[in-house]
């Protein structure tokens, strides 16, 4: 085993939760690697809302902030309430601006970070990349989204997973943030319309194990012509939401979900 391959903590992922991990891992002096299947962090569909929390963890600064809003309107079978604080409470972004910028941070921190670096296979003490490389790990961490191999190896359960699917309408009229709950046709998840300057992430979140229609596609498809949304013209995008939380410690193995 050469040294130069060997890392005190390898982390498969640089989303939100690997780069955290790797500036915060970084910033304490250990050596981080960080092993990303695509070639920018932060390409993920995503309407890009940020609550309080989120903002106050992350520290997410001005310059990736789009809009910022004090009030949401929510959708409640027909009835809408609207929902003001006197100070922000919500913000939306573009989510490469956000990965751009954590990036950036855990650079500064120290962290290394391989792009179209795609794990294949891992074991109880190294990773193997697609091109064949192998590279070892004191600490592995799993955050590597909602079909995660580090899942697939600790022989995790994949049973509860949702998915989100959104389009991105690029000539937004739509300037409020908008929440709506429509049980009859989406089961208990919920669509938003979340403005972001003049591009909008008008989306469903859908759970199949509740879903109320045999195609929530076509019924959201729907439910965006309903609100003059032309769904014909815009980018459409999806992606699974895993919430089968399991655990976060396996030993010397770690795992963000
Ligand atoms: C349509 C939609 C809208 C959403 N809107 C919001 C929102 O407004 N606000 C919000 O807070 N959340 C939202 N979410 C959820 C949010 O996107 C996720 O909770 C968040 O991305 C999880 O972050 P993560 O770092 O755990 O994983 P991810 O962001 O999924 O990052 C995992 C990374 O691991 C990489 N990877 C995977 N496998 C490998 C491998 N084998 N080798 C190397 N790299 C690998 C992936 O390429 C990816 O970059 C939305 C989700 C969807 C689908």
């Amino acid at each position: 085993m050469e040294t130069g391959n060997v890392y005190d903590v390898i982390i498969i992922g640089a989303g939100p939760a690997g780069l955290t991990a790797g500036k915060v891992l970084a910033s304490r002096n250990k050596k981080v690697l960080i092993l990303e299947k695509n070639s920018i962090a932060g390409d993920k569909p995503c309407a890009g809302g940020l609550t309080l929390k989120d903002f106050k963890k992350i520290r997410v600064p001005d310059s990736v902030i789009t809009k910022e809003f004090k009030s949401a309107n929510l959708h409640l079978d027909g009835h809408c309430t609207k929902f003001e604080f006197n100070t922000p409470w919500i913000w939306t972004c573009d989510r490469k601006d956000i990965g751009k910028w954590q990036l950036e941070e855990a650079q500064k921190a120290g962290a290394i970070i391989e792009f179209n670096s795609e794990v294949v296979k891992i074991d109880k003490q190294s990773v193997f990349l697609r091109n064949g490389q192998r590279l070892f790990y004191k600490h592995l961490i799993g955050a590597d989204g909602s079909n995660s191999i580090v899942r697939r190896f600790l022989g995790l359960k994949f049973e509860k997973v949702g998915a989100g699917m959104h389009y991105l309408v690029t000539d937004s009229k739509f300037d409020e943030l908008e929440v709506f709950f429509d049980y009859k046709k989406f089961g208990p998840t919920y669509a938003w319309i979340f403005p972001r300057g003049e591009i909008a992430s008008v989306g469903v979140g859908i759970n199949p194990k509740f879903s109320k229609s045999d195609n929530v596609k076509v019924e959201f498809d729907n439910w965006c012509q309903e609100r003059g949304i032309d769904v014909k013209k815009y980018k459409f995008e999806s992606a699974l939401i895993n919430y089968d939380y399991q655990g976060v410690e396996f030993g010397n193995i770690f795992f963000s979900r």
